[in-house]
């Protein structure tokens, strides 16, 4: 037996004990037996503990399960499954027949795709691990010229993977690995066909990891024909990060919008605001309004070309651009730390929409606050997210909720959820009691449904995981 084969089958056996029982210590990442290469990185990234989707997922993963994992950006989930996969392709290194990848991650935009790739980047950069990006909106020259010599990890959005494999540039049939990251994003944006078009293209024989926030029938029934015996992990959102989520509604006329914006953002409580509006359209003219007023302020959305999107970001992380407004799309998978304030100009239609947007702040431990403004016409779309969240939104108190529009005037009754049931009152506040606290843990999604494996690590609080 070599060496490098006895040193693997030691440490799957420690990774096989690693179940969640008291013998085996997931407070750390050596207690998962991966190789010393990536420790090394994870110790250098001041990763000091693995976050309870790593703790259910990372095991799983090394004994070549599939897994199906409901989780959603902030939870840890891109090393969840990066790292045993590195830890793989470490452990069984084999020569490249070029034009092809081992591992194939499939992300519904190019941000997140970007930040995936990334991420095995740094996590494997003591490794010979070679990683490729291939999403739309830049040139794909240079994406053709990564992947003629072949490449371990090959991170893609649907579109451009699929003109890569008709044009040649890449083939699918040596992928020994599928993820599909934010299976619940590729549908609302079409990608379905365009998914089990690939699916079609690789090996019988494989590996495949999928992570969803959210689990409608469509994406249970597209999991059950990718995955063969799947375990399944679920984890709420840090608990922490709702908790410290100030949410505020303005009721206010459409017309009012723009006026209210302005002030909101000239408020020195703001140090940096992500703006949601619905639409790309609706994105560009909110920003050009508050550029005319005097606030800073850039775009993000689809029609922004990949070197827009990519400075304007970059310019929002490092401090230079403080207002960022953006369309629920380009926004998902942006990891900024720092944002303080979550503005939702135009309410999403999609109630889920709501919980991703205001997830974007209190990211890393830090307080945030999530303000809404919403019209008469807004009004269902409010109902559905506290229904969703099963908790009332207080009312800027400078704004009362109007009436519904189907009651007569004159005759307002207090707001009832269309169940008939009042709203639980909503009560955010750090100091309020833990039973009065509102917890997106209880948005019924998100709960954890399908624990394969159970114990205290799930429920560990962010700030025992976070960077130092
Ligand atoms: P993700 O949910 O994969 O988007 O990760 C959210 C953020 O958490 C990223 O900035 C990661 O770098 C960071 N992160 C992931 N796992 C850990 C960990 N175990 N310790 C500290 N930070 C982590």
């Amino acid at each position: 037996m070599s060496r490098a084969t006895r040193d693997t089958s030691a440490r799957r056996e420690r990774a096989g004990a690693c179940r969640l029982t008291d013998d085996c210590n997931l407070n750390s990442f050596h207690g998962f037996g991966l190789a010393e290469p990536i420790t090394r990185a994870l110790a250098e990234e001041r990763y000091d503990a693995p976050t309870p989707i790593q703790v259910e997922t990372i095991p799983l993963v090394l004994r070549r399960r599939d897994v199906v994992g409901i989780a959603q950006t902030g939870t840890g989930k891109t090393a969840a499954f990066a790292l045993p996969i590195l830890d793989h392709i470490s452990a069984n290194p084999q020569p490249s027949p070029g034009k092809a990848c081992r591992v194939l991650v499939l992300s519904p935009t190019r941000e997140l795709s970007a930040q995936i790739a990334d991420s095995f980047r740094i996590y494997g950069r003591h490794l010979r691990v070679r990683v490729a990006l291939a999403i739309g909106g830049v040139p794909i020259g240079p994406q053709i010229r990564a992947l003629a010599r072949g490449v371990e990890i090959l991170v893609a959005t649907p579109g451009r993977l699929l003109d890569l494999v008709g044009t040649g540039a890449v083939s699918l049939d040596r992928a020994e690995v599928l993820v599909l990251d934010e299976a619940d994003r590729m549908l609302d944006m079409g990608f379905i066909h365009d998914i089990r078009r690939i699916v079609a293209r690789l090996p019988k024989h494989r590996q495949n990891l999928f992570f969803s926030a959210t689990m409608p029938p469509a994406i249970a029934e597209l999991a059950r024909e990718i995955l063969h015996n799947p375990a399944k992990v679920a984890v709420a959102p840090p608990a922490s990060t709702a908790e410290r989520i100030e949410q505020r509604i303005v009721h206010l006329q459409a017309s009012a919008k723009p006026a209210a914006l302005a002030e909101i953002l000239r408020g020195g409580a703001v140090e940096r605001a992500l703006v949601f509006t619905r639409t790309k359209h609706g994105a560009d003219k909110v920003t050009r309004m508050l550029v005319k007023s005097g606030i800073g302020a850039e775009a993000i959305h689809g029609n922004k070309s990949q070197n827009q999107r990519g400075r304007v970001l970059a310019a929002f992380r490092d401090g230079h651009l403080r207002i960022l407004v953006a369309t629920d799309i380009a926004a998902r998978g942006i990891d900024v730390e720092g944002i303080t304030h979550v503005i939702n100009y135009d309410l999403p239609n999609e109630p889920e929409s709501y919980v991703h947007r205001i997830g974007r702040t209190a990211r890393a431990g830090a307080a945030g606050t999530a303000i809404s403004l919403c019209s008469a016409e807004e009004l269902p779309h409010l109902r559905a997210i506290e229904k969703l969240i099963r908790a009332a939104i207080p009312a800027d108190p400078q704004s009362a909720r109007p009436a519904p529009a189907s009651q007569p005037r004159g005759k307002a009754r207090p707001y009832q959820h269309r169940s008939g049931a009042p709203p639980r009152p909503h009560a955010p506040r750090r100091d309020a009691p833990a039973s009065a606290r509102h917890e997106l843990a209880t948005v019924p999604f998100l709960q954890p449904k399908h624990r394969e494996q159970s114990g205290p690590s799930a429920r560990r609080p962010r700030k025992q995981w976070r960077r130092a």
